[in-house]
């Protein structure tokens, strides 16, 4: 894998915690609504005026900054609808408001920003957003707002919103329909384009969805059409529903993926690629991410890993349980497993030490492999801590896997429309499970370590004619007090098999497994790859 793609993903980053409706210490203002009216030109030149209820968190803030793409111009400025200064440098995204009388703390007002720009670029058929996020003036991107949209576009074109759509009307070739939402949300997007239009199946209860594209001689649509159904399905079982009616997945050209509430733009390259990456795992992550990222939102920018991590292995355990490709899903953990146990170790003289999870987009701080850092260690590592967790919870006698199943719901449950950190995951788990998770999130999240196992095993059968396995597991790489049970099959040359955890808690263990009936011909640490590790055998 040559390329590293990246998803970009719903929120930007900040530093600082945010309250439940999306503000902080710093803000000046809160944002509760946008109604605005869009009109996309024949020429797709984009006019809009925005209508943004606020409300201040300060009293007498006399300049207010604001964010909008440097694509578009703003035209003028109005508070409570008397026209005001502004100030914005040139190719600057900030601009700066007047607020010409100076207003109380918790003063609700509107702030009209009228602007104009080149959002959007017609090449042949295609249409690319050249910005799907910061269209829209906001003072925070954190801040969760409700969106009444009017679009006013060429009839001859489609266009999709978030929300739901209740009014749509024509008049002299040009179309204007309104996209209302009814959950607050941090940011809104659409997608217009000359689509070609399929619609998906999904049972009763599952969202309802359809697939916008652009040329039907793509090989792929089928197959992206079943993806989203099936993983639209597969994960509303499993976590329970998420918080919208219809899906709207439209392909964008370029090369990367994004989600938002209620719609998905998705690479070209989905529809045309054999590429791994743009097959089943690129469509089921951002289908996931309905759930991880937009539903439950990461607290900070260190438990970002809650909406890749948790998509990315939501997307495996697509593969593995709804696809029934159970080789691609191991086959998977295990490129993952590589490409973040050689970190930083590829480059003769580097030999960086791997960042912690929790770091979210620091991760790639002073290393300068940006994108790999991220990729490999908030969205891989994430997935393989979630992956861990959920083989620590495996019944190993029924291989029933309930306990996890009702984490992941519960943990949904609980924070659905909400914000949630590392911590309320570790203590949901450990409020269902009854385990002491502490040293589990410090390893493996908040820690950056790495373990090393060598193993060697050796067999004897005993007097009563049952045999005795004892294992010497040399633990390296990590502190001495790392420790982590671990999973392991003694197999005899049929395939009988038991499984039992080891408890590996020091540098050296050596460890009497209880005596089998049968003669072990294979003994396997680490089964069904249970532990983010390097196993490496050695004799007894
Ligand atoms: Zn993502």
């Amino acid at each position: 894998k040559e390329m590293t793609f990246v998803n970009m993903c719903p929120d930007q980053e900040r530093n600082v915690q945010v309250a439940a409706d999306g503000s902080n210490s710093l803000d000046d203002v809160r944002t509760q609504r946008h109604t605005a009216t869009c009109t996309i030109e024949r020429s797709m030149m984009v006019r809009v005026i925005d209508d943004i209820a606020m409300t201040t968190l300060k009293a007498d803030v006399r300049w207010l900054s604001m964010d909008l793409t440097s694509l578009v111009k703003v035209d003028s400025v109005f508070i409570d609808g008397q026209a005001t200064t502004f100030f914005r440098a040139k190719d600057r995204s900030t601009f700066f408001v007047n607020i010409p009388v100076p207003m109380p703390k918790g003063q609700p007002f509107t702030m009209r920003v009228v602007y104009s720009g080149d959002l959007i670029r017609r090449v042949d058929d295609y249409t690319i957003l050249r910005t799907s996020l910061d269209w829209i003036p906001s003072h925070s991107y954190f801040h969760k707002a409700l969106y009444d949209m009017t679009f006013t576009y060429p009839s001859s074109m489609t266009l999709v919103s978030l929300g739901k759509k209740v009014s749509t009307s024509t008049q002299d070739r040009m179309t204007t329909s309104r996209w209302v939402t009814e959950q607050p949300n941090s940011n809104n997007s659409f997608h217009i384009g000359l689509f070609k239009e399929k619609p998906l199946t999904t049972p009763d209860g599952v969202p309802k969805c359809m697939l916008y594209y652009v040329a039907d001689s793509y090989d792929h649509v089928d197959e992206i059409g079943t993806d989203i159904e099936q993983s639209l399905t597969f994960y509303t079982k499993l976590f329970g529903p998420p918080p919208i009616n219809m899906l709207h997945a439209t392909e964008l050209p370029g090369t990367h993926g994004e989600a938002f509430p209620g719609l998905l733009h998705l690479s070209s390259l989905a529809f045309v690629s054999t590429a791994d990456f743009f097959q089943e795992q690129f469509i089921a992550h951002e289908v996931a991410h309905q759930w991880w990222g937009i539903s439950v939102k990461p607290l900070s920018y260190r438990d970002r890993w809650l909406s890749e991590g948790f998509s990315e292995y939501s997307c495996l355990m697509y593969s593995q349980l709804a696809a029934q490709e159970t080789k691609k899903f191991f086959r998977l953990l295990e490129e993952y497993r590589k490409g973040i146990m050689s970190f930083g170790k590829k480059d003769i003289g580097k030999n960086l030490a791997p960042p912690a999870v929790a770091l979210g987009y620091r991760v790639s701080s002073g290393a300068g492999l940006e994108f790999e850092a991220y990729n490999q260690f908030v969205y891989y590592k994430g997935a393989w801590v979630i992956h861990m967790l959920r083989n620590m919870m495996i019944d190993l006698v029924t291989m029933r896997e309930d306990a996890y199943m009702t984490v992941m719901r519960e943990f949904y449950n609980r924070f659905k429309n909400r914000h949630a950190s590392t911590e309320d995951f570790k203590t949901t788990i450990e409020q269902l499970t009854g385990a002491d998770l502490g040293w589990f999130f410090d390893q493996w999240v908040y820690g950056n370590q790495l373990p090393t196992y060598r193993v060697a095993w050796k067999k004897e059968q005993q007097q009563d004619g049952q045999w005795k396995v004892t294992m010497r597991i040399r633990q390296q790489g990590v502190g001495e007090n790392f420790r982590m049970p671990v999973p392991v099959k003694i197999a005899d040359e049929d395939g009988k098999a038991i499984r039992l955890r080891i408890n590996v808690t020091s540098t050296t263990n050596v460890v009497e497994l209880p005596p089998v009936a049968f003669e072990p011909e294979e003994v396997v640490f680490n089964d069904l790859t249970s532990v983010l590790c390097d196993v490496k055998e050695e004799s007894f």
